[in-house]
């Protein structure tokens, strides 16, 4: 007797499979951006949904019908009943052969949901059936499965155990396949449910801790509630009433989710009847009398008044607890499907409970034993050889489809690990190849800098002493005479010519005359290093470029390398000495361009020649 809960809980499923086709279908109108929301706010995302009501006017007719199928969805989630039954009614009526085959499996399934809670059971079935074939047509699977879930729900309300634990077994293999933890949760729940209805009460507790610990760890505010109100019905039913007590508080404490008054009449149910089948019929009358004021259910008003009833009885009140008779009576009455069920049996029991206590001996033996066989009856068919063996049977095939299933999926999991592996070679492979490609690339480079250098060294370079050539001295004294540098009056240049190099060749012969102007040119580049170019720019004859550099510091330069090749000894195993004469210009006024520099120092030279040789002449 949890159904009204238990329903609920399809919309969050069914607004989970909306969602997800409708932001697809409609342009206008999707939920893409609420997410969890609704089921983490349930109150809050209907205030949204009901906020968009003025912009529904620019929709198009199935955009308008998304609308009101999530705004029933909200509505049933936060017990607004009435509006909900209402908005179905309406979109019902609005569907054509046109309409999108998901939007007609859900108002299929709330109407299916519709029936189920107003206790017409064989109306809701066939809704519910219908709602299945819709959603395979459309390949719905996971609305199917909660199709199913629904269903197998409804038939056992009507106690079609056997059949809504085939079906109920359906939906868990859907949605075990599907891999959704939701969908899974919510089928333990009504594992739940018919265990409890089955009175195992032992595996409905088990299969309810299960649902309750999937909605705490999806934080599902309304669906926490409703395992916690479908453990304390089990323990109710269990006669564990002191933890029947306790759950139905915690129930009442879980549903501040939704402002909804009438919500808590489900507490009030649930400590009602518990306080009357514990025995403490004040406090149960107090409390179903508050159930009876809110705007409960028909077959749980009958219920109220059942056990109302029994609890007048046992207080003596006789003619209040016949009137809760009639009154539980008329209820039952107003649910055909429920007739010949226990539930509805347990009026003829109280009845003879009544007449007992008036007196009435014959009357009241009459009818417990009426009572009696018929629930003999009952118990037989639902105990019988063939449901345990059902039960059993599935209960073992649940477990080896577990099995089978969680296999098959260790299996793909294997095989995306080899795919995964195969992809990392596959990747090592392709980064040695990017590796090698660019190591190859990399040494190709070098060796083209390297010839690239040395080529620019050969084009700038003189073989034979390794000092600059004649070409780029002088096309440095250019540069350095035409650039725009203030200081370039400051320029020197000193013009080197071997003393008697004639006689060296023809002494020491060629190679040896090669190699004192090798060494020549050794000393010249170390003394004319710094921001100097040096370089030999004839058979024996050098010149250097001195920038920024005053005559008399370059005569002093000139002075220094003059004196360490009078130092050298250049022709080993021979006491023959080698000297150099020096000229030394600078730029000045009258002297700014390159080649009356030159001309400038070579005349210098020659007058340092002429004096003597080994000696520097200054310009
Ligand atoms: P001076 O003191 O007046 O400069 O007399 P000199 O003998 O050095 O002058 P001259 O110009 O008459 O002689 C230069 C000689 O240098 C002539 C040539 O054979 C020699 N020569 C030119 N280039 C090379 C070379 O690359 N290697 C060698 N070994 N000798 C060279
Ligand atoms: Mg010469
Ligand atoms: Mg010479």
């Amino acid at each position: 007797m949890r159904k009204a809960l238990q329903v609920y809980c399809v919309t969050l499923i069914l607004f989970c499979c909306s969602h997800m086709v409708g932001a697809v279908t409609s342009d206008k109108f999707h939920f893409s951006d609420m997410g969890d929301e609704i089921y983490l706010q349930p109150w809050l995302s209907y205030q949204k949904i009901i906020g968009m009501q003025s912009a529904t006017d620019s929709y198009n007719e199935s955009q308008y019908l998304w609308w009101l199928v999530r705004k029933a969805q909200t509505e049933n989630l936060i017990y607004f009943y009435d509006d909900f039954n209402a908005t179905v009614k309406q979109a019902i009526s609005l569907i054509t052969p046109q309409t999108p085959l998901v939007i007609q499996a859900h108002l299929n399934l709330y109407q299916g949901i519709i029936h189920q809670r107003q206790g017409n059971y064989s109306l809701s079935e066939e809704v519910l059936t219908k709602a299945l074939l819709l959603t395979k047509k459309g390949k719905l699977q996971h609305l199917y499965a909660y199709a199913k879930q629904e269903l197998a729900y409804t038939k056992t309300l009507t106690e079609l155990f056997e059949t809504s634990l085939i079906d109920i077994q359906e939906a868990y293999v859907e949605a075990f396949a599907l891999k959704d933890q939701f969908l899974i949760g919510s089928i333990n729940e009504t594992y739940g449910a018919i265990y409890g209805y089955l009175q195992d009460y032992e595996k409905s507790i088990e299969y309810y801790q299960r649902a309750l610990e999937t909605y705490r760890y999806l934080n599902y505010p309304a669906h926490i509630a409703e395992a916690i109100y479908g453990l304390a019905s089990t323990y109710r039913y269990w006669k564990k009433y002191d933890l029947a007590i306790e759950y139905f508080k915690r129930y009442q404490q879980s549903i501040d989710y939704t402002p909804n008054l009438n919500i808590s009449f489900f507490s009030a149910y649930g400590l009602g009847m518990t306080y009357a089948e514990k025995g403490d019929c004040e406090l149960a009358i107090a409390m179903i009398d508050s159930a009876l004021k809110l705007k409960g259910l028909v077959d749980y008003n009958a219920e109220l008044y059942k056990r109302k009833a029994s609890c007048l009885i046992a207080l003596g009140h006789l003619d209040a607890a016949e009137s809760a008779l009639f009154n539980a009576a008329s209820e039952f009455s107003k649910v055909p499907e429920i007739m010949g069920t226990a539930w509805q049996l347990e009026v003829v029991k109280i009845s003879g409970e009544l007449a007992r206590a008036r007196g009435d001996f014959s009357l009241g033996y009459e009818m417990l034993e009426q009572y009696y066989r018929q629930y003999t009856k009952l118990l037989i068919n639902k105990s019988s050889d063939r449901l345990l063996k059902v039960r059993a049977n599935l209960e073992a095939e649940r477990q080896k489809i577990t099995y089978a299933l969680e296999k098959k999926r260790s299996e793909v999991e294997l095989l995306e690990l080899e795919k995964r592996k195969n992809m990392s070679i596959q990747e090592v492979y392709f980064n040695i190849f990017i590796i090698c490609t660019s190591l190859v690339v990399l040494i190709i480079m070098l060796v083209q800098y390297r010839n690239n250098r040395k080529m620019r060294l050969l084009a700038i370079k003189d073989s034979l002493s390794g000092s600059f050539n004649r070409h780029y001295v002088f096309e440095y004294l250019s540069k350095a005479i035409t650039g725009s540098d203030p200081d370039k009056m400051q320029l020197s240049i000193v013009l080197i010519d071997i003393d008697d190099f004639k006689h060296v060749n023809d002494k020491f012969g060629h190679p040896i005359g090669d190699d004192v102007i090798c060494c020549v040119a050794d000393i010249g580049k170390k003394v004319f290093c710094r921001g100097n170019v040096f370089g030999r720019i004839g058979g024996e004859e050098f010149l250097c470029i001195l920038p920024k550099t005053r005559i008399s510091e370059a005569k002093k330069i000139a002075e220094r390398f003059l004196s360490l090749i009078n130092q050298a000894k250049m022709i080993s195993g021979h006491q023959d000495k080698v000297t150099v004469s020096i000229g030394i210009a600078g730029l000045s006024e009258q002297c700014s361009d390159e080649k009356q520099l030159y001309i400038n120092a070579d005349q210098a030279l020659y007058k340092a020649k002429h004096l003597g040789k080994n000696q520097i002449n200054i310009f």
